[in-house]
């Protein structure tokens, strides 16, 4: 059972028990910027699952550094109990701990205190996804800062960690020093040489070196491409990293890929689901050839046997796991004990991960609503009987609260009209680029099962049913159908709606208007598919983009893809009218009227309406009974998912 994967690997004094790594990752569940109970029960939880390494997420070595409001900072002292703490929990699973040290350099987003940030790079060269001017750094300046990861690395070792990660990936400050692009300096810090370029890393690497000492593990994440058009490639980051290991070498790379300093660039920051398993190993194959240095390689690796490909065929040493560890966090014993099938795979959605960290709330998953609400989730209450639970209606919300009941002890029966389960997660998973998120479905079918529920697809409930099974409690999870608004002419004109179009029942003539009232991934996906078959689409939205409501690089990507296919995207309307050949909007902002001629077909994507008969039906019965999901409100899945886990609790 993956035999490279599970066998021991050391890192300076540090000897790691397997190659499955946590990799940083932002988690907003940190304390005015210090490590406090949430953010260590959320890594204690990886650590308990057989995770080998943990590395926290980034700490800003300097006050130049401050890139968002309340920031985890390792500039001070105050840092060092709360890591203490950390580390004392991750070291009691035999986890190792590392700490990335980070400055952002010309990444700057907002400052600490709502002022204009004011940011500091290699050279005054500006990034484009941020709009931020820097200022180039004075050579005291750049001594001080690159005392500063030293310092910093004397806090965490003091802390008892097990070494400190050098964020120099995705563009940040040391990037910036090995970009030529972003590097135009004329110092001995200067851009037109490898030793120059170079400069910046290796000395922090040696002042980190000389503050701890040896056996104190030093690692340097980088972006083996930054895949970005001003981005440092392939090439360029080999030649850095071969001079970096001929003087002042890490005692690993952490490899990644992609930029944040564009919108191409950042999508790789966390790959969405198009992205193949483990697309950066080459990069790291690359580097670890080179250097002979270890290598950990991340991106999309979701599942032990790409890791295990990965590690036995020499592309790298260890793989950063870590959105499958957030879906997942037992993903490492489960694939040790040949539980491969109970794992929960993540499916690169990157709404409640990365998603929650651009909305500002803290770290989620939308399979797993616990990751980041360990402690007010992560125990199940018990129960004082065994109860006959019913849930009507086989959607993830559904599912998840018949499997979150039934592992609880109740003898809970699952019921569906449709003969799959699923719901709109089947009709997701049509949408170009997004068959993974079927992925929900399986991973759902499986907890259904291991909990012991009983499935029955097919069978529409009526209130006899409802007394034949006589159930103590009922969860409701009927679901939703499409909204179809009135507005004059709707019989005019052919008009469907986006399931029937998925669901390939719709007949659509040549040319489209997809309205999209959500601007979720409905009316963005369906805009694709009916370009991809040939139709002429305008997507009108009600709001500022396409897909708004959606992980941004889930979003851009998809922007860039409607782009290419030449969809007319129409932002800020409302659907007001149509007639036999036209679609008639309103700018929501001044209501003046924008008229779409020569139309054949018009979709709506028209939000949802909750699908609640059963309420009334089982008010009458006199039946405890429960609501999740749609049949609420419109939901998206991970709500749905997350309201499941609440109501399997509540029975
Ligand atoms: Fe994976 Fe989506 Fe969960 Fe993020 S939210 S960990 S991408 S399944």
């Amino acid at each position: 059972r993956f035999p490279a994967l599970f066998s021991p690997i050391t890192i300076g004094n540090l000897t790691l028990r397997n190659r499955i790594v946590s990799t940083g990752h932002e988690t907003h569940l940190s304390e005015h910027g210090k490590i406090g109970d949430a953010l260590i029960a959320y890594h204690e939880a990886r650590a308990k699952g057989g995770a080998g390494l943990i590395v926290t997420e980034v700490a800003l070595v300097h006050p130049s550094a401050v890139f968002v409001a309340d920031p985890i900072r390792v500039d001070t002292d105050e840092c060092i109990p709360g890591y203490t703490r950390l580390a004392e929990a991750i070291h009691r699973h035999d986890t190792g701990l590392i700490a990335q040290l980070f400055h952002p350099g010309r990444e700057m987003l907002a400052s600490e205190d709502g002022t204009a940030p004011v940011s500091y790079s290699a050279s005054a060269v500006p990034n484009e996804r941020f709009h931020v001017m820097p200022r180039p750094m004075p050579l005291e300046m750049i001594a001080e800062v690159i005392a500063s990861y030293g310092d910093a690395a004397r806090r965490m070792q003091a802390a008892g960690l097990d070494g400190v990660e050098i964020v120099g990936s995705h563009g940040y400050l040391p990037a910036q020093f090995l970009n030529p692009h972003v590097n135009k300096r004329e110092d001995h810090y200067g851009g037109s040489s490898l030793a120059g370029r170079t400069r910046f890393i290796r000395e922090i690497i040696e002042d980190i070196r000389r503050k701890t000492g040896p056996g104190f593990a030093v690692g340097l994440r980088l972006s083996g491409d930054e895949m970005s058009h001003d981005g440092a490639g392939q090439a360029a980051m080999l030649d850095a990293c071969e001079r970096i290991a001929a003087d002042n070498a890490p005692d690993y790379f952490s490899v990644v890929a992609g930029s944040s300093a564009t919108l191409a660039g950042s999508v790789h920051i966390a790959p969405p689901m198009y992205q193949e398993a483990g697309y950066t190993a080459p990069l790291g194959q690359g580097i670890r050839e080179r250097t002979g240095i270890t290598t950990i390689v991340t991106g999309r690796i979701n599942q032990p046997q790409e890791a295990e490909k990965i590690i036995s065929s020499g592309q790298a040493d260890m793989c950063g796991m870590t959105r499958a560890m957030i879906c997942d966090p037992l993903i490492a014993s489960k694939a040790e004990a040949g539980r491969t099938d109970d794992i929960r795979a993540c499916i690169g959605c990157n709404q409640a991960c990365i998603g929650h960290f651009h909305a500002g709330y803290p770290i989620s998953c939308i399979q797993n609503p616990v990751s980041g609400r360990e402690l007010r989730l992560g125990e199940a209450p018990g129960i004082s009987g065994k109860r006959r639970v019913m849930v009507i209606g086989g959607g993830p919300a559904g599912m998840k609260a018949a499997a979150a009941a039934a592992e609880r002890g109740h003898a809970v029966t699952l019921f569906e009209r449709d003969t799959q389960l699923g719901g709109q997660a089947r009709l997701a998973q049509l949408l170009p680029h997004r068959a993974e998120f079927g992925g929900i479905i399986t991973n759902l079918t499986r907890e259904l099962e291991l909990a012991g529920v009983e499935v029955r697809k097919g069978v529409a409930v009526d209130a006899d049913l409802i007394r034949e099974q006589a159930p103590d409690a009922i969860i409701l999870a009927t679901g939703a159908t499409p909204r179809w608004p009135d507005f004059e002419g709707r019989d005019d004109l052919h008009v469907v709606d986006a399931w029937q179009v998925l669901r390939g029942e719709a007949k659509v003539g040549k040319s489209v208007v997809v309205a999209d009232w959500r601007a979720d991934w409905i009316g963005i996906g369906v805009a694709e598919r009916l370009a991809q078959n040939g139709h002429s689409v305008r997507l009108a939205v009600n709001g500022y983009m396409p897909g708004q409501t959606i992980q941004m690089y889930v979003r851009d990507a998809g922007i860039g893809r409607l782009h290419s296919l030449g969809v007319e995207t129409l932002p800020y309307m409302r659907l007001f009218g149509a007639d036999e050949d036209s679609v008639y909007l309103q700018h929501i902002m001044n209501d003046e009227p924008v008229i779409c001629e020569g139309v054949d077909t018009l979709v709506l994507c028209q939000g949802h309406t909750p699908e609640n008969a059963f309420e009334g039906i089982v008010r009458d019965l006199g039946i405890e009974f429960h609501l999740a999901g749609d049949c609420i409100a419109p939901r998206t899945a991970e709500e749905a998912v997350l309201e499941g886990l609440h109501a399997g609790r509540a029975v």
